[in-house]
């Protein structure tokens, strides 16, 4: 059947459009959404990798500058001072003098500790006397004979106190000359870099970074994580084991890594007074939070539109084929179904008889010299005869039959379950009650006839053959005068 088909094939095209939409859609829209995600993304990796870890570490670096002076100006007036280097130079008599002295400089600066050790009798004294003698086979007494040999005027030493987390106390070894410049000890301070704990804490907390030294071997120094994983060198460190060569070759770097899960950000910077490397990391989930926030809102309302959209197709569609079927099938002028629609509902009523064998009958109706009502009245008052003839029938029929516009004037009725006598009675008393109506506005005399042609379903008949011997019929009544019902 041709209109069966025609449905299937909307159906057919109809999903087919919403999953291409659907498709169209949402690949669209993860593809822009992914894209802006990955874009900001690496925007962001380039501003904290380039601008936000490097002034970090800056910071860090002037405050270590900072805290480095205070020191390293105590221990040069220590080696510059007259008293010191006299006594020294005198022989070290009474050193109870030089111990009250090295007392005052702790307690006035509030120093860990204050200390000189002599480079002719390599006595250690510090502000509670004197501690022992050095021996310059032992590597801890290494750092006074290079000291003794360098060339510069201090050298800074780092006792970062690993076990007590942050207590980080720098050491200040200033070479004490004579008055001809001659090597005669060390003297220096012991103070503990506070301020700069505080600022690595300080970052930690309100910034979420991880800020942590390590030296030359890739041990790590003062680690702002409270839980840093177990191995305390870089270098036996998954992810950071690769980069260790070049972090401690190079005065700064920018780098990478993957720590388990994490993607983790890294900026590395020389800090010369300290022979360490200052690492500010920060983990990339941490900096991308919110872009991931937004992303993940951003799929919920795109999700939302997406379905909202189909939604609204699909209703478009459907309205649009529902009247385009309505179209197809029903007959403008009357609101009858058409020839069409006649046409599958004889086949549905052929299949049912075959099954049931319950015959169905047809009633196929002319309207009698309806051209007169035409040339009579006009044609728009003929298409309210029709539309009036169409309304007033389909009120005189049972709700199972089915009542269409064959073409013309002529309708056909098609009875379920109906025996051709049946069918003639239901003609008859049609004909009657179309002869008692007036249809026709202009003259309410004008009275209008039908003639009718009956037939019963026979058992091997098609489609055909039941409405031409309706047909039949129908050319009978015409031919016997009009106005009357003939069966076949
Ligand atoms: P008969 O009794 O032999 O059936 O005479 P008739 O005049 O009814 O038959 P005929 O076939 O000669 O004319 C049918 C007329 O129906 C001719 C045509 O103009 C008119 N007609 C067909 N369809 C429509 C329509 O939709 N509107 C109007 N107003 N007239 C129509
Ligand atoms: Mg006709
Ligand atoms: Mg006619």
């Amino acid at each position: 059947m041709p209109s069966n088909s025609l449905v299937f094939a909307y159906q057919n095209v109809r999903v087919r459009l919403i999953v291409y939409v659907a498709l169209i859609l949402v690949g669209g829209f993860l593809a822009t959404n992914i894209l802006s995600y990955q874009i900001s993304k690496g925007t962001i990796r380039t501003t904290v990798l380039e601008n936000e870890l490097p002034l970090s570490s800056n910071t860090i670096y002037s405050e270590i500058q900072t805290d480095l002076l205070r020191p390293i100006f105590i221990s040069s007036l220590m080696a510059n001072d007259t008293f010191l280097r006299d006594w020294a130079i005198n022989g070290e008599n009474t050193p109870d003098s030089a111990i009250r002295y090295l007392k005052a400089i702790r307690d006035k600066y509030d120093a860990f500790t204050s200390y000189f050790v002599s480079a002719k009798t390599l006595k250690y004294y510090h502000f509670e006397g004197i501690s022992r003698i050095l021996d310059a086979s032992a590597p801890k007494d290494k750092w006074f004979f290079r000291v003794q040999n360098m060339r510069e005027d201090y050298e800074v030493n780092i006792d970062s106190n690993n076990e007590q987390g942050e207590a980080l106390t720098i050491f200040i070894n200033y070479r004490v000359l004579d008055y001809d410049g001659n090597f005669i000890g060390v003297a220096g301070v012991g103070l503990g870099l506070d301020s700069v704990a505080r600022m690595i804490k300080q970052y930690q907390e309100n910034f979420r970074r991880r800020i942590y030294f390590i030296d030359q071997n890739g041990e790590i120094h003062l680690d702002s994580d409270t839980n840093p994983a177990g191995i305390k060198n870089i270098r036996r460190q998954p992810g950071l084991d690769a980069l260790a060569v070049k972090i401690v070759s190079n005065n700064t770097g920018a780098f990478i890594f993957e720590r388990g899960t994490e993607t983790v950000l890294l900026t590395t910077r020389y800090i010369p007074e300290l022979k360490w490397y200052l690492l500010v990391e920060l983990n990339e989930s941490r900096a991308t939070k919110e872009l991931w926030n937004s992303f993940l809102a951003n799929l919920a309302i795109g999700s939302v539109v997406i379905v909202l959209t189909i939604l609204l197709i699909s209703y478009t569609v459907n309205i649009f084929q529902s009247r385009l079927e309505e179209m197809a099938s029903t007959d403008k002028l009357t609101g009858l179904g058409n020839r069409q629609t006649f046409e599958i509902v004889l086949k549905q009523a052929l299949s049912q008889f075959e099954r049931t064998k319950l015959p169905f009958s047809l009633i196929l109706i002319d309207i009698d010299h309806f051209k007169d009502v035409n040339d009579t009245y006009g044609h728009l008052n003929g298409d309210k005869v029709l539309k009036k003839f169409a309304t007033h029938t389909r009120q005189l029929n049972r709700q199972s039959d089915i009542l269409c516009r064959w073409g013309g004037e002529e309708f056909i009725i098609l009875a379920p379950e109906c025996s051709l006598g049946d069918a003639k009675r239901m003609a008859e008393s049609i004909r009657n009650s179309i002869r008692d109506a007036r249809f026709v506005d202009a003259n309410p005399e004008h009275q209008i006839t039908i003639s009718a042609g009956v037939c019963e379903i026979i058992r091997g008949e098609d489609g055909n053959q039941v409405i031409s011997r309706a047909d039949t019929a129908l050319y009978t009544a015409k031919k016997n005068g009009r106005d009357q019902v003939q069966e076949a």
